[in-house]
């Protein structure tokens, strides 16, 4: 019996207007929430650290997908009961297993036809901007008016410019089916294909300014917004903190008193740190993935913002109850609660030698 192989030179890809019908079922089909196309031509005056035609000049399309964080995944972060399931299987799980998956496969399905297509996820390891590594100078572009390695392609921009949805004022991407609950992966492919209009649906972003008051870490300044132009479209976000962010996801809170690292919620970094008042956790957690350690849950970019569209009823994927069921919780770090000694699993997860 002779080995069995993908069929190579299928040929159903030359009209773009069935080819685009064909990969969006196929995206789908592949585990893909929503799937929306861009043509090259609206990256036009991208910044070239972001600019995809610096990785395939000769590319003609962008396919982009949303991948949704299953509401059930913050869950535990909201009762305050269960926080690694957001990292892990919320966004660590979707950004290094499910979506790699998707954007693979959907690359071998367009290769396999004689394109070529560069799957394209959250893994942009080796940096060329934002970063340090670049501006370091641990790199170095190949010829001169290349860009540095690595190309970092904006995926919340690309959703955007693939119509499919909008960028909020906390810049988190916003699809009108899941709010602020996505991940974005995109394909970068030669294969021309029928865009999508850009996004002009129901108003997704209100600016209620939840993200901006719930958000532990104080990291958005709408007083300072950020103004950009995608394909004709003005689009705008408030100014983010990173920094600040960067420390408040994590559960930790800056403080004046002087604690020695070891003793520290977070040991590195040369700064004095306690667990703020929405953290459990006496030290944070291990990295969960290559990055998984939201403890604060996104409780405003995602949490509120969830919230505040839930009562708006603007999304599409409808739950028999709203999200936010008891009054949001805070750690009394002065005074914290004792364990639950009563607690029935506590008895029955203990093993004996009989067992
Ligand atoms: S919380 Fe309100 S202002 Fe912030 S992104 Fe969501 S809808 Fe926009
Ligand atoms: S992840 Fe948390 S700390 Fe960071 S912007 Fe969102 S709400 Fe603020």
């Amino acid at each position: 019996m002779a080995i069995m192989t993908r069929d190579f030179g299928l040929d159903d890809l030359n009209d773009p207007k069935i080819a685009a019908e064909l990969v969006k079922k196929q995206a789908l089909a592949m585990g893909a929430d929503s799937v929306g196309i861009g043509n090259i031509e609206r990256w036009a005056g991208a910044p070239t650290q972001m600019d995809p035609r610096q990785i395939m000049p000769e590319a003609k399309s962008i396919i982009g997908f949303t991948f949704r964080v299953n509401r059930g995944s913050l869950r535990g972060i909201e009762e305050g009961t269960f926080f690694s399931n957001y990292s892990a299987m919320g966004y660590g799980g979707i950004t290094y297993l499910y979506m790699p998956m998707t954007v693979i496969n959907l690359s071998k399905y367009i290769e396999d036809r004689g394109y070529e297509a560069i799957p394209y996820g959250h893994q942009s390891d080796w940096k060329g901007i934002d970063g340090e590594g670049y501006s370091n100078h641990m790199s170095v572009p190949v010829a001169s008016g290349r860009a540095a390695p690595d190309v970092a392609v904006h995926l919340r921009i690309a959703a955007y410019l693939c119509g499919l949805g909008e960028i909020g004022l906390s810049k988190m991407f916003l699809s009108p089916q899941f709010g602020p609950r996505n991940r974005v992966g995109i394909v970068i492919t030669d294969l021309e294909l029928e865009p999508d209009p850009i996004y002009d649906g129901p108003e997704l972003c209100n600016k209620c300014g939840a993200c901006v008051t719930q958000c532990p870490g104080n990291a958005f300044d709408p007083n300072n917004m950020i103004k950009v132009n995608l394909a004709g479209h003005d689009v705008e976000w408030a100014n983010i903190d990173c920094a600040a962010c960067n420390i408040a996801f994590r559960g930790a809170e800056l403080t004046d008193d002087e604690i020695k690292p070891e003793d520290r919620y977070m040991e590195h970094g040369d700064f004095s740190n306690k667990p703020g008042d929405w953290s459990p956790f006496k030290n944070k957690p291990r990295n969960l993935y290559n990055t998984g350690q939201a403890v604060c849950g996104a409780r405003g970019c995602t949490r509120a913002c969830m919230i505040s569209m839930d009562a708006r009823g603007v999304l599409e994927n409808k739950f028999k109850e709203k999200f936010r069921r008891r009054p949001q919780w805070k750690v009394d770090w002065e005074n914290p609660p004792a364990n639950p000694s009563d607690a029935i699993y506590r008895e029955s997860a203990i093993l004996t030698d009989a067992d």
